[in-house]
């Protein structure tokens, strides 16, 4: 007995059949006892559509106007979902982001929750009322609504959770639980049991697409528990926790990430501030860089290589040629067929060895690694994107097997 909160996701309202399933997890769980808050994103791909409704009358419409559309399909799936609590006879409330007290701050499309002034959603669950609030939006200081960019409404889950010290998070979705690969990838993948933050985290944001970023890292800073779980069957989901117990298992999970273009500088000088001059440009525009390699200096000059998301390519690569006159590089090439492949687990920081057998996987199955990166519980390879399923299968082989 205690509060609850759990997060629906758009595959688990995306119709009347899938909003009763909901209403009637929920409905289960406010009659075992607890106090019960409920976050939902929009039905199926209704962001999607908005986006595409706004494209057709105005694809440079402003992005107050775009949030002020998109945050309209959490509202559907809130009230659709409180309406189906209603026919079951229990107490229930919909709430707009705002209702809820999300204030973020300003930046439209993307914005961070600054704080949730939690009294409205305090005083429904003391009338015993089931809560269920519109995820992925708030209001900013100017009273404007806000959205918290896409999959968002994981993180409005996981942040209600924290002020409201519920005693878990659970995450529902189409998927049950968080495997060590995706399994539409890698068939002989496996369902975790649990996963400490730091694994989801590198996991989350390396293209494992089960939970939002953002809802992790918070999740760790505030130690909210959380569970994800399958909101179509019955059986128990993954565990992301700080620390979890001890398994055989040195690689967490494998895992693909697309949206990776590698820009290539060649032939700089070889003098020192060519790099930050290169990655403060970057900056300045926000553009974010992931994996940085520069080569050793021949004959006076180096190359400098480094990953962007594909949406930024071309204007990483239009940066750089705008200061070719000054950084007087020979060549500029840009390619976004590539994709990442990265191994996660805490495993690996006690364990020599971890980095060879995920390259002799690799070169056994003839894949050539570009580029190469490692944080302690990390290792990614950057290689071609007509590989990557075949180098995803082959890692997850020598690690994890049947
Ligand atoms: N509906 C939003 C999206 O599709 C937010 C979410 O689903 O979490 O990105
Ligand atoms: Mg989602």
């Amino acid at each position: 007995m205690g509060i609850i909160v759990q997060k629906f996701g758009g595959s688990s309202v995306a119709n009347a059949k899938r909003v009763n399933n909901v209403a009637g997890i929920i409905a289960d769980t406010y009659r075992a006892g607890n106090e019960v808050v409920v976050v939902v994103s929009a039905q199926g791909d209704t962001t999607d559509d908005l986006i595409e409704k706004a494209q057709e009358i105005n694809p440079k419409a402003s992005k107050r106007e775009m949030d002020m559309l998109l945050s309209s399909g959490e509202l559907i799936s809130a009230s659709l979902v409180a309406m189906a609590i209603e026919r079951l006879g229990l107490p229930v409330v919909s709430l707009t982001g705002w209702q809820a007290g999300f204030i973020t701050d300003s930046t439209h499309g993307a914005a961070r929750i600054r704080r949730i002034d939690k009294e409205r959603v305090e005083n429904e669950l003391a009338k015993h009322n089931i809560v269920i609030v519109a995820g992925f939006q708030g209001i900013n200081r100017y009273d404007d609504v806000t959205t918290l960019g896409r999959g968002g409404s994981d993180t409005s889950a996981v942040a209600l959770a924290a002020v409201l010290h519920a005693d878990v998070c659970q995450i529902y979705t189409d998927v049950d639980g968080v495997y060590t690969a995706d399994p539409r990838l890698v068939k002989n993948a496996q369902k975790l049991d649990e996963i400490t933050y730091d694994e989801m985290l590198e996991l989350a944001s390396l293209g494992a697409q089960v939970l939002h970023n953002r809802s992790v890292e918070m999740a760790k800073k505030y130690s909210v528990k959380l569970e994800v779980l399958s909101s179509l069957e019955k059986k128990s989901g993954t565990e992301v926790k700080e620390v979890i117990k001890v398994e055989k298992m040195l690689i967490r999970g494998v895992a693909r990430d697309n949206d990776v273009a590698r820009i290539s500088v060649i032939g700089v000088p070889d003098v020192p501030g060519i790099a930050f001059k290169i990655f403060s440009l970057l900056a300045a525009r926000k553009i974010n860089v992931d994996i940085i390699l520069q080569s050793i200096g021949r004959h006076g000059t180096k190359d400098i290589s480094f990953t962007v998301s594909r949406m930024h390519a071309d204007q990483a690569v239009s940066v750089i040629e705008e200061v070719r006159p000054t950084l007087r590089y020979e060549q500029l090439v840009c390619d976004s067929t590539i994709s990442k492949v990265s191994i996660v687990g805490s495993g690996m920081v006690a364990n020599p060895g971890v980095a060879s057998k995920m390259f002799e996987a690799l070169s056994e199955a003839n894949i050539n690694i570009q580029m190469i990166s490692t944080s302690e519980i990390k290792i990614s390879v950057l290689i071609d994107e007509a590989d990557s399923e075949r180098a995803l299968n082959a890692v997850h082989n020598a690690f994890i097997g049947d």
